[in-house]
């Protein structure tokens, strides 16, 4: 039995089934955007561990980091003996999240947990409960996080009840036809029908869907929503935990809109890899809730905010707003040029290096195919290419390449990417045959 099936077997004897896996791959080792399984064999990633390293896996300079903290400190709690990496850490958010309003910034360790603190601080703030989230949003599996998501299977069912006051509404997507006046509208219909304007804490909205099949709001849509916000003492909350740390062309996606959200959450790319997540906001709202009402044993440990610190200056030095930019221009052009080839991409679609296709059945975006989705990315798998899905309706192939790959890496999974959707459309053909 080959390494990567032995570990396998002992995972699904050892691992619930509820963490789903998308590749028997066993990863050994990883350097920048290539990885290497335990049987040796080499992968382009264009998964980047769910967005987690914009700046590739151990950049030198975050690995250098990590090995100087190594040799002071790895736990101190915040809450107990704090230290000076935490405060740096939040000073440099601070500056750097949009808007004017001087912020500040609390860590916490996963998302989820952001997601969590960022209501938290909302309904403590405003003295309000509900919470008005999108249909497709993705904002974590702990409890309070899973009513907010907007997909039932497999975030909700059977995991009930929900946290009460939680309305959804629908994202824009101009492929399936909803426009942003749609969902605005959409919203007043739940001020007339469901709730008064004046018990709702929040709207917490991804400015580019993640999990749900990488839509972009339209950066008129997210200025609306802070007018409205603004005219009903909302407070907005900008979920850029897959979005943040240049993945879009800017440092944060809410940026491209000139938006200054009241909240922000982040996780995934802050630390390169090492477990840490932030609700960045406006002093006087992250001020509200009372001493102790906030904080975590583990939230902002010396190890995260030492990689943070140097995620930041590698984002920095290196222009990686600038890369994904150029990078997503190509890659989308690439994608473009397939999508002729192949009339099962529905679309293409790409905010800086946030890039997806859309694979449908007979060029009808209301026949997604969810079936060649999956084969997509087992062909890649084989080919060693690391791919992932997304979409509510499990249908868009996304790439999240790091930011810091190298030309020729993004060609040849590129490549991969071709080969692999001849591969699976062949098979559906035969299949339908
Ligand atoms: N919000 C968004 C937008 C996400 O993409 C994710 C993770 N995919 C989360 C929240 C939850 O993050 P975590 O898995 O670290 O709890």
């Amino acid at each position: 039995m080959s390494r990567n099936a032995d570990l396998h077997k002992r995972r699904m004897a050892a691992i619930p089934r509820g963490v789903g896996n998308s590749l028997a791959v066993y990863a050994e080792r990883a350097q920048n955007a290539e990885l290497w399984d335990v049987e040796g064999r080499r992968y382009v990633d264009f998964a980047s561990g769910i967005a987690v390293v914009n700046t590739g896996h151990l950049h030198p300079e975050v690995k250098a980091a990590m090995a100087s903290q190594l040799e002071k400190i790895t736990h101190g709690c915040f809450q107990v003996t704090p230290y000076e990496s935490y405060i740096a850490l939040a000073e440099a958010l601070n500056r750097l999240a949009p808007g004017p309003t001087p912020k500040k910034t609390i860590f916490l360790s996963t998302g989820a947990e952001a997601v969590e603190n960022a209501i938290k601080i909302a309904r403590y703030a405003t003295k309000r409960s509900a919470v008005i989230a999108f249909s497709g949003g993705f904002h974590g599996r702990t409890l309070g996080c899973i009513a907010l998501t907007g997909k039932v299977q497999p975030y909700k069912a059977g995991f009930g009840p929900m946290l009460p006051e939680v309305f959804h509404v629908p994202y824009p997507m101009a492929y399936h036809g909803v426009k942003p006046e749609d969902s605005l509208a959409a919203i007043d219909n739940l001020f007339k029908a469901d709730v008064d304007p004046a018990r709702v804490a929040a709207i917490i909205i991804e400015p580019v869907q993640g999990e749900g099949g990488f839509y972009v709001a339209p950066p008129e849509f997210l200025r609306s929503l802070r007018a409205l916000c603004d005219k009903h003492g909302i407070l907005l909350i900008a979920d850029e935990i897959q979005t943040g740390f240049s993945r879009t062309g800017k440092l944060f996606a809410v940026e491209h809109a000139g938006v200054e959200p009241d909240l922000m959450t982040v996780a995934k790319s802050i630390a390169g890899g090492v477990p840490l997540s932030a609700v960045i906001g406006k002093a006087e709202i992250m001020d509200a809730p009372v001493v102790g009402g906030l904080g975590g044993t583990f939230a902002g440990s010396p190890l995260a905010c030492a990689a943070g610190l140097a995620v930041l200056d590698v984002i920095e030095k290196e222009q990686l707003n600038q890369r994904a930019e150029r990078l997503g221009a190509k890659l989308s052009a690439r994608l473009k040029q397939l999508q002729s080839k192949f009339p099962c991409i529905g679309e293409v679609r790409a905010l800086g290096m946030m890039v997806a296709i859309e694979l449908v059945k007979n060029r009808r975006a209301d026949q997604p195919d969810a079936e060649l989705t999956r084969a997509v990315v087992q062909a890649a798998g084989r080919r060693g290419l690391i791919l992932l899905s997304c979409g509510i309706y499990s249908n868009v192939i996304r790439i999240l390449a790091p930011l810091t790959i190298p030309e020729a890496q993004l060609e040849e999974g590129m490549g991969l990417l071709e080969e692999s959707l001849t591969e699976a459309s062949a098979g559906a053909t035969t299949a339908v045959a």
